[in-house]
């Protein structure tokens, strides 16, 4: 057994329901068809984005949230170094188990990233924490750890889902309850999480004002693409001054 999160002092901002969702499902990390479907389909949109924005051909990658390793994966595959951390144990019992037949080179580990940003401030070429940022009691405080997590110069990307009412029309009422292509409780409105609020965080952390592009995401054709609009999903590109 893997040790309680309480026994890590920085998992303070760590909502463990939170984690408790997550892991439920972990064993379908890789299912075809299953719960994380929709994060395998906007996959290559997000792994695009990153690699126009940053050369992943060599460098060092820190994965924020990592779950199954789904990202994590595409990413050590353009070459770079990858690290993915999370704090569910079955979701990286489930990534090392898909490394094992894939057999691409990431290092997995359970650590809260605060306490990672204490062990290794700017020592991270890239630092990407996809969808992640509102399952947290407090996101600031993870910006604020990829910050320091970067080095100078470097890039920091999140994803993540907007507060507005579309976004609850589309990510809650939509997804989980008529086309229940994501599984049902799996976002909390008042957690999500507004441009301009992450823009502060980021500011504040050190890091630039950031570059936002909304992602709009089509289950019935399973892709999902670059809009201008942020108001639903949106990935968000900043450097570290
Ligand atoms: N980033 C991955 C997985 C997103 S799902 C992707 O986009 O493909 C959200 C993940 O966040 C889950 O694996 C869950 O275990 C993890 N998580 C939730 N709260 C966390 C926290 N406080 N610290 C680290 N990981 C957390």
């Amino acid at each position: 057994m893997t040790a309680p999160l309480k026994s890590n002092p920085a998992a303070l901002n760590v909502d463990t329901a939170e984690i408790a969702k997550f892991e439920a499902v972990a064993a379908r990390w890789w299912e075809p068809g299953g719960a994380f479907q929709a994060l395998h389909d906007i996959n290559p949109l997000r792994l695009a984005y990153i690699r126009q924005r940053t050369d992943l051909s060599r460098g060092r990658v820190l994965d924020v949230g990592c779950g199954g390793g789904i990202l994590t994966e595409a990413l050590a595959r353009e070459g770079a170094a990858v690290t993915g951390i999370d704090l569910g144990a079955a979701a990286l019992e489930a990534a090392r188990a898909h490394q094992q037949i894939s057999g691409v080179p990431v290092r997995y580990r359970r650590i809260a990233v605060e306490t990672m940003a204490a062990e290794k401030p700017g020592a991270y070429d890239t630092v990407v924490c996809m969808e992640l940022l509102e399952h947290v009691p407090d996101p600031a405080a993870i910006v604020t750890a990829c910050a320091r997590l970067v080095r100078t110069g470097g890039n920091v990307f999140f994803a993540t889902l907007n507060r507005t009412p579309a976004a609850y029309l589309l990510a809650i009422v939509m997804a989980e309850m008529v086309l229940r292509i994501v599984p049902g409780g799996t976002h909390q409105y008042r957690r999500f999480i507004r441009p301009r609020d992450l823009r502060t965080w980021a500011r504040h952390a050190g890091l630039d004002a950031g570059a936002f592009h909304g992602m709009l995401y089509l289950p019935v054709v399973r892709k999902a693409f670059i809009i201008r609009n942020t108001a639903v999903n949106y990935l968000a590109h900043f450097k570290c001054r």
